[in-house]
């Protein structure tokens, strides 16, 4: 009776075994507790109906746990040493795709095409993820044209509470306002360091994103130049509103008097931070000052 992969004497015996030294260069720090590693399953409700992609398998620890509960998963690995230990320790399940792959280079619809026997089912990302690169991967899911039942996702607690932060906190901003466009977050668990191997200088928490239930009161013009406003506006925090909203559309007295009757038809304050406004502000800004051809 072999003990899961996700034990701490399995994934040191794995380690042994292949001679494996983790590597920082890819974030490579190994969750090595079962009941962390039930409860974001758990967390990702997953079934036996769901598709799961999972990033970064690692050796292996989180998709023997999501082999057990889902219908089909599929692997993304860019480390090319870890393939053949994941094709040895994963051998036991026959829903478990691995595949050597940066998950920002992968097409991902084509790869739910093609690796899926059911493609048409539920697609849920499930992933302890590596933090270099978290906002990048959020950002490619969020971009890309697949309609994800749920995103689960291990990051760093800082990063967390950024995509879950309200207005008029410091940890609201551009990041946030781009998960919250698609999707709700949820901060399910907090995570502690000492469950990895190696440990991390950073707590962690487990985030579940879902598709949004409530459509955006106002679409904006553009998304792309929503949010290419929005990363304008907070340019610099410390300052106003009306100070980043200078350094983005101009200052000449004709684009002031613009803008002063645009903020004062939408009841904002030239003097707010930005992070006081809320998402649906930032699109009717947006969408009045390209009205107003500014
Ligand atoms: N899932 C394992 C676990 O929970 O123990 C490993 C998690 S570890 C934090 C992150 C994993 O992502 C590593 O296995 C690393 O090699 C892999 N990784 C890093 N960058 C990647 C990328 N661009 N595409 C796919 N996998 C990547």
């Amino acid at each position: 009776n072999t003990p899961e992969i996700g034990s701490r004497t399995r994934t040191r015996a794995i380690m042994e075994k292949y001679g494996i030294h983790t590597k920082k260069s890819f974030g490579q720090n190994f969750l090595t507790d079962l009941n962390v590693l039930q409860n974001i399953v758990s967390a990702a409700a997953i079934t036996k109906d769901d598709n799961v992609i999972e990033i970064g398998p690692g050796i292996g620890a989180l998709t023997e746990q999501l082999a057990q509960a889902a219908g089909e998963v599929l692997a993304l690995e860019i480390d090319r040493d870890l393939i053949p230990v994941l094709n040895e320790v994963l051998a036991p399940y026959n829903n478990v795709t691995v595949l050597n792959q940066d998950v920002l280079q992968a097409n991902l619809p084509q790869l739910i095409q093609e690796q899926f026997t059911h493609p048409e089912r539920p697609v849920k990302v499930v992933a302890n993820l590596p933090y270099y690169i978290t906002s990048p991967i959020l950002m490619n899911l969020l971009a890309s044209p697949v309609e994800w039942a749920a995103i689960c996702v291990m990051m760093q607690k800082e990063v967390a509470q950024r995509l879950t932060a309200q207005p008029g906190t410091k940890q609201y901003g551009a990041l946030t306002l781009a998960i919250e466009y698609q999707m709700t977050a949820k901060i399910a668990f907090n995570v502690s360091r000492r469950v990895f191997v190696p440990s991390p200088n950073v707590d962690s928490a487990i985030v579940v994103l879902k598709p949004r239930t409530v459509p955006l009161a106002v679409p904006p013009f553009d998304k792309q130049k929503l949010f290419g406003f929005i990363r304008g506006c907070f340019a610099h925090r410390r300052k106003s509103l009306w100070n980043n909203l200078q350094s983005t559309v101009g200052k000449t007295a004709d684009v002031k008097e613009k803008l002063r009757t645009i903020l004062d038809q939408l009841a904002i304050s030239p003097q707010v931070r930005p992070e006081r406004l809320t998402l649906e502000q930032f699109i009717e800004l947006a969408n009045a000052l390209h009205s107003a051809q500014l």
